[in-house]
């Protein structure tokens, strides 16, 4: 196990480090995209997903990114399997569940307005920390682990299993990031999100929000105040995704503003925060200065909203 790296005061003297461990925890799903013929294209995604998709990209060969979940025994969870392995994703830590299958959404198209369907009540990935030995076992000799607020969500009864993990992970020198990407239809109400959320960031060495959600759901009045909040509890580096408007990075009290390169032509937003948090991350953990970092993951949310699609092969 690795010495605790790029947090606490010492974000910005740290040299970096090309190689490691990073395991993305959640939930992968079956994606059906509309084709003009009126046929449907199946694809897998998921905000987790997409994050590790773009870490593998971006990251040097000599960190490996896993993967972390549940799937079914079926032909399409073959699938899935198999397209995660060919994407360089590690596979070790998704357990096959045989009474369970994945996920779907299905993209509906209405004059040129996106919206999702979703079959993911009883998925396979909601039992993803039932085991807490099987956790245990993923987190070890893991650097960091990566989780959103969706993984929290789909959890249920199994959240503090969950956050234990990390807590152990922490304090064996591992790094938690935490993207709360609020979805409030997947909560029983907002409240027990929000209580969630922020406990979960007490565990979070590193949380990249987005201000449009955490407005909607805490009543922040501005990215600042979105910043502060997670500050407060107790997380050392912040960075707030503000769509076009600029990003907020708050590292160990000293508040700082990125603008982002407008995109002219926004064809498709799908995946914009998951393909940020990959572009920062690995520039983070490889040892680049915040302004670089934040830099490079505005450079893949840019590709990223020029196309359609979550994932953008050209990285
Ligand atoms: P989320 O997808 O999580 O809601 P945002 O909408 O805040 O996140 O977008 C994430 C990132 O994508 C932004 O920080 C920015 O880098 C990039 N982005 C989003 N919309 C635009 C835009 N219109 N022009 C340029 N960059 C954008």
């Amino acid at each position: 196990m690795h010495s605790r790296f790029l947090t606490g005061s010492t974000i910005s003297d740290q040299s970096g480090r090309q190689s490691g461990r990073i395991i993305s925890i959640g939930e992968c799903m079956v994606e059906l995209a509309p084709r003009a013929d009126g046929t449907y294209t199946m694809g897998f995604a998921g905000d987790t997903l997409n994050t590790a998709w773009y870490l593998r990209r971006a990251l040097p060969a000599a960190w490996s990114v896993d993967y972390m979940t549940c799937i079914g025994t079926d032909a399409v969870s073959d699938r899935m399997l198999a397209f995660l392995g060919d994407a360089g994703i590690g596979t070790t830590h998704i357990a096959r569940l045989p009474d369970r299958t994945v996920g779907l959404y299905l993209i509906e198209l209405a004059h040129a307005e996106r919206s999702f369907l979703y079959w993911r009540g009883q998925s396979a990935a909601r039992l993803l920390a039932r085991d807490p030995a099987r956790l245990a076992q993923a987190l070890t000799g893991a650097d960091v682990a990566y989780l959103s607020g969706i993984t929290l969500a789909i959890l249920e009864d199994d959240r503090p299993t969950l956050l234990t993990s990390l807590t152990e992970l922490r304090a064996r020198g591992g790094m938690v990031v935490f993207d709360p990407n609020l979805r409030s239809r997947l909560w029983p109400n907002a409240t027990i999100m929000c209580d969630a959320i922020m406990q979960a960031a007490t565990q979070a060495d590193i949380a990249l929000p987005s201000h449009e959600d955490e407005a909607a759901a805490f009543g922040d009045a501005s990215p600042e105040a979105t910043a502060r909040r997670y500050q407060q509890a107790g997380v050392p580096l912040v960075v707030v995704k503000n769509g076009p408007g600029s990003i907020i990075t708050l590292a160990n009290g000293t508040l700082a503003h990125h603008d982002v390169a407008p995109v002219r032509t926004v064809v498709d937003t799908t995946a914009a925060g998951d393909s940020f948090n990959a572009g920062f991350l690995a520039a983070h953990l490889t040892g680049n200065p915040l302004t670089q970092s934040v830099a490079a993951g505005a450079a893949i949310a840019a590709r990223v909203i020029s196309s359609h699609g979550a994932l953008i092969a050209q990285h």
